[in-house]
């Protein structure tokens, strides 16, 4: 063990014979395994091992001394300094070798698993010799380096393999999914569940004196790896994958399949071929951008109010129970506030309970929970809730005098520190606070439909500026929504960039290309739905509205304000510009010609990143950061090129 002591880890024996590592890294975020960490690890292990050989130890315990998690994952706030190939196959043949030597100790190590255990972290634990998590709601097992643009590289890849076979190691590891605790134990990711995590350190304890070790994946499981069956299973997920995202954008779930297919007749040669092929995706420009990405996001969360300044927020009264304020107020219930939900009368109310129903269902696990959700949500016709709120929302018919009265009579009845927001897409902040004595007071929490699906709230702030959207920002962080500040303009930001965008794409359909054509344009530049087939979803009608706010009008002739007037306003209606039937567009069969596609992709993608550099220019949002997260976040846009701002500077839009 290098001289001095370490920073990150607490090592001690009891009378047992028992050692009890513990991680808690420096810093008040997560435990994540950065350079440092490992190092010291390396230290202990050593130490451990001496132990072990002089019989002063009869195993060791490893746990975390942060409540609430395990180990995050790799220190990714690293991989930027790694980007020197020879340097990063040097980091990563150093932990596999530490990894291998947990693995050989002569002594078991038990990992006690409580929260979450992702990427690194779980490959760590999967080093050790026996698993215990709990199944509490708050365990989180899995590798989600995917998203990262890479994949397991501490060989996760070999030990995921070998405990939990071919099928679920790489369906977990390309689709970056976090599993449960009892699912985890289901795939043999872990061996043993605790209800409770006081209860870890005992099952520990007597994991290690009985010299428990985890099983190995038996039986047909094995069979999925043989030499002829392997490039089946391959070919089909390699199919699988390309449906979800082009080999060309996103590089890793390929080069994953690629290495299974070669080296996973055993779980050691797949490990052993884990580092070459894992070198050259972390400089790849999608890694990169992807972290990109993730760094964005997570300042997003750095945004609300804390400390003695951070408001705490029990009550939520909605106004107005159509699509989007039906569904906020289900959204807020389903994450644990009391909701109140008005509107002009119990019959306009019911909908809504009746969607949040549905979602509740989904989303929560047992009965009783779900029953929790459905009374934390009371329709409230009178809107008594207003005079409690801590926030208010007002997501009414899109008309600015009854906005108007809504919040004269609002900020009368409310609680002095109560949040006053409207959901309103076009209709300025200013006009509709003139009624109400602090007009200042009122901001705009703009959330996207569908709200359970879309992360994005614009948090908008009048142009006099004040406190209240940091509040704002605060009440979206506590909903589990990520908010971008903006200022009031018409379409704040992500509106303002989409239109653009979907009706140039329009104007070429109405020129005579193909929607098909246009669509898969717009894919092959790595959008998730085509400009066509997204007008579609959003609804023509909504469309028009949003373009005509922003300044275009949309010529009777056209075929966009024909299929209008036809009623024909897209997927709600069963036809737009295409016809749709269970949810699906029709597509013509015929296989889109690639001639020329990638440019066309580029220039239908041009005028959003125009409209995202003017809406900076314009002070819109603060910075081409932000812009470029809420971009990715609000309409989807390629995450691996980084948001449009960086796909400009990349030079690929
Ligand atoms: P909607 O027509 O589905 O619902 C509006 C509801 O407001 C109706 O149930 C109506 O009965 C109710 N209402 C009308 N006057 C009322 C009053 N005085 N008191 C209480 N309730 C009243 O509309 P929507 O699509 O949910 O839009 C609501 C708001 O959200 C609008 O400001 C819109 O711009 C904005 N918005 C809509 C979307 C979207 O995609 N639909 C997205 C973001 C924001």
């Amino acid at each position: 063990m290098s001289d001095a002591l370490p920073k990150n880890w607490l090592f001690h024996v009891d009378v047992e014979a028992i050692g009890w590592l513990t991680l808690c890294t420096e810093g008040s975020g997560p435990n994540v395994l950065g350079r440092r960490v490992i190092e010291e690890l390396d230290g202990l292990v050593a130490h451990i091992a001496d132990l072990a050989e002089r019989k002063r130890l009869k195993g060791v315990v490893l746990m975390s001394g942060k409540p609430g998690g395990f180990i995050a994952g790799a220190d990714i706030a690293e991989f930027d300094t790694l980007s020197d190939p020879a340097l990063l196959r040097t980091a990563l043949e150093d932990t596999h070798a530490l990894l291998a030597r947990i693995e050989a100790l002569p002594v078991p190590m038990v990992m006690a698993i409580d929260g979450y255990c992702l990427g690194g972290g779980l490959e760590l634990a999967l080093s050790g010799h026996y698993r215990i998590a709990t199944d509490s709601e708050a365990t989180r097992i899995g590798f989600p380096e995917i998203r990262l643009g890479i994949f397991p590289g501490f060989g996760g890849t070999g030990r995921a393999l070998r405990q939990a076979g071919a099928l679920d190691a790489l369906s977990i590891m390309l689709g970056g999914t976090l599993l449960r605790a009892a699912a985890a134990r289901r795939m043999g990711l872990v061996d043993m569940l605790v209800k409770h995590k006081d209860q870890l350190r005992w099952a520990a304890r007597k994991a290690v004196l009985e010299g428990r070790r985890s099983r190995p994946v038996a039986g047909w499981k094995r069979l999925l790896q043989l030499d002829a069956v392997r490039p089946l299973l391959a070919n089909r997920m390699r199919r699988a994958a390309a449906m979800k995202a082009r080999p060309e954008h996103f590089p890793a779930p390929k080069a994953l399949i690629d290495l299974f297919e070669m080296k996973g007749r055993d779980w050691r040669t797949l490990l052993g071929g884990e580092t070459e092929a894992f070198v050259p995706l972390l400089a790849t420009p999608t890694a990169r951008n992807l972290r990109r990405v993730f760094f964005l996001s997570e300042g997003l969360k750095k945004l609300g109010l804390r400390g003695k300044d951070a408001p705490v927020f029990r009550r939520v009264h909605v106004i107005g129970a159509g699509i989007m304020g039906g569904d906020i107020a289900a959204w807020c219930a389903l994450r644990g506030f009391a909701v109140t939900l008005q509107d002009l009368d119990m019959e306009r109310i019911k909908p809504a309970l009746e969607r949040a129903k549905g979602l509740f269902r989904k989303r929560l696990r047992g009965r009783a929970e779900q029953d929790r959700a459905v009374a934390r949500l009371i329709a409230d016709p009178e809107g008594r809730g207003v005079a409690r709120a801590d926030v208010i929302i007002e997501a009414v018919v899109e008309k600015l005098a009854i906005k108007r009265k809504i919040f004269e009579e609002a900020e009368r009845r409310a609680r002095p520190e109560a949040i006053l927001a409207s959901n309103t897409s076009s209709i300025p902040l200013e006009d509709i606070a003139t009624a109400m004595k602090d007009p200042g007071r009122l901001i705009g929490l703009h959330f996207f439909n569908p709200v359970a699906q879309l992360p994005l709230v614009e948090v908008v702030e009048q142009k006099s500026g004040g406190a209240a959207v940091a509040r704002g920002a605060s009440f979206a962080l506590a909903i589990g929504k990520s908010p971008v500040v903006v200022r009031s303009a018409p379409g704040f930001l992500v509106n303002r960039v989409l239109m653009p965008y979907l009706l140039g794409a329009v104007e070429r359909l109405e020129r005579g290309e193909a929607p098909e054509r246009l669509d898969a344009a717009a894919l092959a530049f790595g959008m998730p739905m085509g400009p066509i087939e997204l007008m579609d979803v959003v609804g023509l009608d909504i469309g028009r509205s949003v373009a005509e706010e922003l300044g275009t009008t949309i010529d009777s002739s056209s075929r966009f304000a024909r299929l209008i007037a036809a009623g024909k306003l897209g997927r709600k209606t069963g036809e737009g510009f295409y016809r749709w039937v269970n949810g699906k567009a029709l597509k013509a069969k015929t296989p889109v010609a690639r001639e020329g596609l990638e440019a066309l992709g580029r220039a239908l993608l041009k005028p959003l990143a125009d409209e995202a550099e003017k809406a900076v220019a314009e002070g819109i949002v603060d910075s081409p950061d932000l812009a470029d997260i809420g971009t990715i976040l609000g309409t989807g846009f390629a995450p691996f090129l980084g948001g449009p701002i960086n796909a400009r500077m990349e030079g690929r839009v």
